[in-house]
């Protein structure tokens, strides 16, 4: 029998690349530091329910990506969030709805690479320290020092910062990856016994600390026993606070929040933070995904193409077709 692919990374380039592979007949192993798949799609199990604190929505506007969407919607993992929406700017709110079409995991966004997921064999958290090439194989090292193997292949599917040091076996892919930088973001999700006051559900800030917020409860499918929210804080804000105290940033964010929503905002019976360090790439890329052909390494992930799960997705199909394409 013929060695598997080791995919390091269940987010949803990962999953991408692991389902593209598996319909070719690839053999597939994943692996994630977490304890669940989604990365930037995880869902956040709470007393207040699932709440979404990465990634809040996507579009499609890619073709292909479009026909996917659909397929999960038909396997009902999706479903489409019409929030009323409003934007924030120079300290006024206004309603600002538009004709996008905007898609969510159901019951939370992490249903998504959940259902992906399927079946695959997966070890779970399981951070991998090292990836090395034996006489034919690859192996990878854990952080507990196991060690996993072989394997035919590997791709990389983590964040650009988290995929360098994996990449040290093709210094020419770990120098691409070493210029892709990537932008902090400070998650908090509030939960109020009583709803705010306000038709709200989804708001563009553009204000110094927030840059987004959403009535998570208002996305189909959520638990509605309280009025919960996730405010994200810019990119700016974040890095200028990145090592405030989690109570600290809800503080903070609960004080932006209140000025903003213009109601009364009482304060919540549940809150939390999260800290993304690996959020979003400082900038857009059209890398695709990288691949030392010869050697058997990849790497993909949403800093490739646009930072959005659109392409993120993407990068993982094109990780997949890069691969196949060499062995045939
Ligand atoms: P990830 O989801 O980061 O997956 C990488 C995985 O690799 C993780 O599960 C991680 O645990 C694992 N990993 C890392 N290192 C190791 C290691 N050494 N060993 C083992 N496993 C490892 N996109 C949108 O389209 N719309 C939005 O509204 C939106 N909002 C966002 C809001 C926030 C706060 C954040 C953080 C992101 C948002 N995004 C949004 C971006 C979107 O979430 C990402 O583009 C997408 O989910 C990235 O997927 P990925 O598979 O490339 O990476
Ligand atoms: P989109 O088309 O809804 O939004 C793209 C951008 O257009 C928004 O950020 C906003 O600035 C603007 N916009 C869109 N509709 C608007 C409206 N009705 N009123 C006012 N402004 C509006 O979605 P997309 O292109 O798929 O982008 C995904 C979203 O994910 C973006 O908002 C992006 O900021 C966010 N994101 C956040 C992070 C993070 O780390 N916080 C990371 C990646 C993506």
């Amino acid at each position: 029998s013929t060695a598997p692919i080791a995919i390091i990374g269940t987010g949803i380039a990962g999953l991408s690349a692991a389902e593209a592979l598996h319909a070719a007949g690839y053999p597939v192993q994943l692996f994630d530091k977490s304890r669940g798949s989604g990365g930037r799609m995880a869902s956040k199990r709470s007393d207040a329910g699932a709440l979404d604190l990465g990634a809040q929505y996507f579009t499609a506007r890619d073709r292909r990506f479009a026909a996917a969407v659909q397929q999960w919607q038909a396997r009902g993992w999706v479903e489409e969030w019409t929030p009323s929406l409003y934007q924030y700017a120079n300290g006024s709110l206004s309603p600002s709805a538009d004709e996008q079409i905007r898609w969510v995991g159901k019951p939370r966004m992490s249903a998504i690479t959940r259902a992906m997921l399927g079946a695959l064999p997966v070890k779970f958290s399981c951070r991998i320290t090292e990836v090395f090439r034996g006489e034919q194989h690859w192996h990878l090292l854990d952080a507990d020092g196991e060690s996993h193997g072989p394997f035919s292949h590997v791709v990389i599917a983590t964040p650009a910062p988290q995929a360098s040091a994996l990449l040290a076996a093709a210094p020419k892919l770990a120098g691409t990856v070493a210029g892709v930088s990537m932008e902090p973001t400070w998650a908090v999700a509030l939960a109020f016994e009583e709803p705010l006051k306000t038709p709200l559900e989804g708001c563009f800030v553009q204000d110094e600390v927030l840059d987004w917020t959403a009535r998570n409860r208002s996305k189909p499918g959520r638990d509605t026993t309280l009025d919960t929210w996730v405010l994200h804080a810019s990119s700016s804000w974040s890095r200028q606070h990145l090592d405030l105290s989690k109570e600290q940033v809800i503080e903070r964010l609960h004080g932006a929040f209140a000025e903003m929503i213009g109601c009364a905002v009482p304060a919540p019976v549940f809150s939390l933070a999260h800290r993304w360090l690996y959020a979003r790439p400082a900038a857009a890329h059209q890398l695709g995904a990288l691949a030392d052909a010869d050697l058997g390494l990849y790497a993909c992930g949403d800093w490739c193409l646009s930072g959005r799960v659109e392409g993120a997705w993407l990068s993982g199909q094109e990780v997949a077709r890069k691969l196949i394409a060499h062995n045939q």
